[in-house]
């Protein structure tokens, strides 16, 4: 029996982890849940789950899930108390799909004890992703990746040699707006911007998707997670969303992964590596997928892909500043602050204004993180 330690279990990440587990109840239990606020859904997952704790990130609601629930586990308040489960709490897997930098300190405490990181939350990588490598090694701790893409690749480079790979192929759908010009960013809705044509996913990742930006977060996972330089990592526009993501060897063959886009099959393969377990989702119906195509993406027109690329050749913080901006930039969108087409100019101001580190220490990134932040916020438009 493993236990899964779920940060982030009302998201869309931690719903499908807690319906993988609902199907392997003989393999896994909830060791904890963490949320930010929505403790309704929380409270029916204390109820089926029963975890031995959860911790709600807001205080309030924390203590209003104590009175409705706190006979049933332990309820914690505060993002340090997620610190702290991560670091002194029994568990065997940490599934880290909290969205963005917040991600990154629970993981590292998980890593420190040498545990199995099911990793949805990119921006650990990104942000810090030679340290983080670093420490995986030294703790013998393991990163199976849950993001669609890295899950392919990972299932594609098994039983074979990293030099014998010439290059990974990250497939990206477009977003809502790939067959739209650029000039549409200027007046595109944030309506239009949520409505993904292939995956149902939280609102950061979506408008991620529309920019493009989650992709370039992608290409910097990429990098660490399988220790390739950029040049050999491209992103090739799949608009079915099937095949997940390819690796292309020195003789020219090429390997994919393919099925349908349902986050439940990655999450499953990270719960159960390097098992395989038989399960009833829906299967991919390869006649019926009458159009597969594939083209090379318009780095003008997705200026977030294009700056994301840049920070990889530039290392140091620029990978953090990037982060941070994007964090802030897409949430002003989602506030209706800032227009569609202003998201990747703030980006581009931040990486201009905050100073680069390079071969920065975990305290420099925090900080580099909270100036960014700082700065976008206060940079009007
Ligand atoms: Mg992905």
């Amino acid at each position: 029996m493993k236990k899964v330690f779920i940060l982030g279990s009302t998201g869309s990440i931690g719903v499908n982890t807690l319906n993988v587990i609902r199907n392997f109840s003989d393999r896994f239990k909830v060791a904890g849940l963490t949320v930010n606020s929505r403790i309704d859904l929380l409270e029916q997952q204390i109820k089926e789950f029963k975890p031995e704790f959860v911790v709600v990130t807001d205080k309030s609601k924390a203590k209003e899930l104590k009175s409705n629930a706190g006979n049933i586990c332990e309820v914690l308040s505060g993002y340090d108390q997620i610190l702290n489960a991560a670091a002194e709490r029994d568990y065997d897997i940490l599934l880290g799909s909290i969205v963005g930098f917040s991600g990154l300190a629970p993981t590292l405490e998980a890593i420190k004890r040498g545990k199995r990181i099911a990793l949805a939350n990119k921006e650990t990588l990104v942000v810090a992703g030679e340290i983080v490598t670093k420490l995986v090694l030294a703790n013998s701790a393991q990163i199976i990746p849950v993001d669609s893409e890295h899950s392919a690749i990972y299932q594609c480079l098994i039983g074979e040699n990293l030099n014998e790979v010439e290059k990974l192929i990250l497939t990206a759908s477009g977003g809502p707006f790939l067959n739209k010009d650029k000039s549409f960013f200027e007046t595109a809705t944030l309506d239009e911007a949520l409505n993904h044509p292939n995956w149902k996913m939280g609102n950061k990742i979506t408008i991620d998707s529309a920019t493009m930006m989650n992709k370039g977060l992608e290409v910097i996972e990429a990098k660490w997670l399988f220790g390739l330089p950029v040049e050999r990592i491209s992103v090739v526009i799949h608009p079915q969303s099937i095949i997940h993501s390819m690796v292309q060897f020195v003789d020219g063959s090429i390997k994919a992964q393919l099925g349908l886009p349902d986050m439940k099959l990655p999450i499953q393969y990270a719960l159960t590596f390097p098992e395989r377990l038989k399960n009833d989702f829906k299967r991919t119906d390869l006649p019926a997928i009458n159009n597969f195509t594939f083209f090379e993406p318009d780095f003008d027109k997705f200026e977030c892909l294009k700056l994301a690329y840049n920070v990889i050749k530039t290392g140091g913080t620029t990978p953090c500043i990037l982060n941070a901006a994007n964090e802030i930039a897409v949430d002003k969108f989602l506030k209706g602050m800032i227009k569609f087409s202003q998201i990747p100019c703030l980006i581009d101001k931040a990486l201009n204004y905050i100073e680069n580190h390079s071969e920065p220490d975990i305290e420099t990134i925090f900080e580099c993180d909270r100036a960014t932040r700082e700065f976008v916020l206060s940079t009007s438009y």
